[in-house]
């Protein structure tokens, strides 16, 4: 009798130490940082299977860049811009997806956001080591290559034809917004309820944080040097995505260049906007559409933003007036008070 009762104990104890460390993997942390896409990318994913879901997300962030990058010749893109004046070049389901999507906004903004900018951000070279301020003549013979009209889709057989040779595909304002709805979907096809995404600027914070409350994510202040904050905004299973002229830029003679360019003049965006920041459920929209609102500048944005639904906005214009949607505003804290909230 004494023997069955300790053998029961015994089970009953086991069981309690498996459910223990059953709970105990369920709030499994990985975290892994690289360097892809021209950017630091840097994720965080809680649960059981966040170790196998990571290792599968960064697969394909390499899997996007590999297909994506206007860089080298081997990539799709790079394949479209190669074949530009002359052929149709086949590409996969997602680049398509992207490129449609991007023409869409391009559309929207009347050419403002414009996927066919890669011969002046080929000027410029923003970014790099490389960057200089191009010659007015450099510019005038390079911008009748840009134009998004010319981009000549097959939705049938998945084809991309550039009209005129010069053009080029620069997916730069997007694919990273891609990219992150992508791991997010990924963590979630893994049972991964808990993660932040953060892509350079193209944030995914996927369910809550670890204590249960929405993530709280800082705003880059605009003016500040990085990782300063002028804001913090509270978010919850939800992507948040950045553009600003202090992302990238080139400082010549005095002048900031930045990387944030117009189609029309070739020249950097006269924009009145600091920095764009759009939150939420869709990244690859929010990326193009914080890059869009950028370059329309304050009025012309706030008209595109209030005909898009389910997005919430907050907008930094050089007088330091911060806008924001209703939906923003309720969980939204101004941290450095030389910015004020616009009346
Ligand atoms: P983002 O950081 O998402 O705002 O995108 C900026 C990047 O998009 C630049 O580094 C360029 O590669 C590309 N780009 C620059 N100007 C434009 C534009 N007017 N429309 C679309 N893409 C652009
Ligand atoms: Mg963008």
């Amino acid at each position: 009798m004494r023997k069955r009762y300790i053998s029961w104990a015994l089970i009953f104890l086991l069981a309690l130490l498996a459910i223990g460390a059953w709970r105990i993997t369920d709030n499994k942390e990985v975290h892994r940082a690289e360097f892809l896409m021209g950017t630091y990318m840097e994720i965080t994913a809680i649960g059981r299977r966040a170790p196998a879901a990571m290792a599968a997300a960064f697969e394909r962030i390499q899997e996007i860049e590999a297909r994506m990058t206007h860089h080298g010749q081997s990539s799709e893109i790079a394949i479209v811009n190669d074949k530009a004046g002359q052929t149709a070049a086949p590409v996969g389901a997602d680049t398509y997806q992207v490129v449609k999507k991007a023409l869409r906004y391009a559309d929207l903004t009347q050419g403002k956001f414009d996927p066919t900018i890669l011969p002046i951000v080929n000027l410029w070279q923003i970014g790099s080591p490389q960057a200089r301020v191009p010659q007015p003549y450099e510019i005038e013979s390079s911008l009748p290559a840009v134009g998004y009209k010319g981009v000549l889709l097959d939705d049938t057989h998945k084809t991309i034809k550039l009209a005129h040779a010069g053009m080029g595909l620069d997916l730069g304002a997007i694919a990273k917004g891609y990219a992150a709805d992508e791991v997010a979907a990924i963590f979630r096809q893994h049972g991964v309820k808990k993660a932040l995404i953060n892509l350079g600027g193209n944030l995914y914070a996927l369910g809550n944080n670890p204590a249960g409350k929405p993530w709280r994510i800082g705003i880059q202040d605009p003016e500040s040097n990085r990782n300063e904050y002028m804001a913090v905004v509270e978010v919850d299973d939800e992507t948040l995505v950045t553009s600003g002229a202090y992302e990238r830029f080139l400082e010549a003679d005095g002048v900031l260049y930045h990387h944030i360019l117009d189609p029309f003049t070739g020249y950097p965006a006269e924009s009145d906007l600091l920095s764009v920041t759009i939150i939420g459920k869709s990244s690859i929209d929010a990326d193009a559409l914080s890059t869009s609102v950028f370059v329309l500048g304050l009025q012309e944005g706030l008209k595109l933003l209030n005909e898009t639904d389910n997005t919430n906005f907050v907008l930094i214009d050089k007088d330091l007036q911060v806008y924001c949607s209703a939906g923003a505003g309720d969980r939204f804290t101004i941290t450095n008070p030389k910015y004020q909230l616009a009346p």
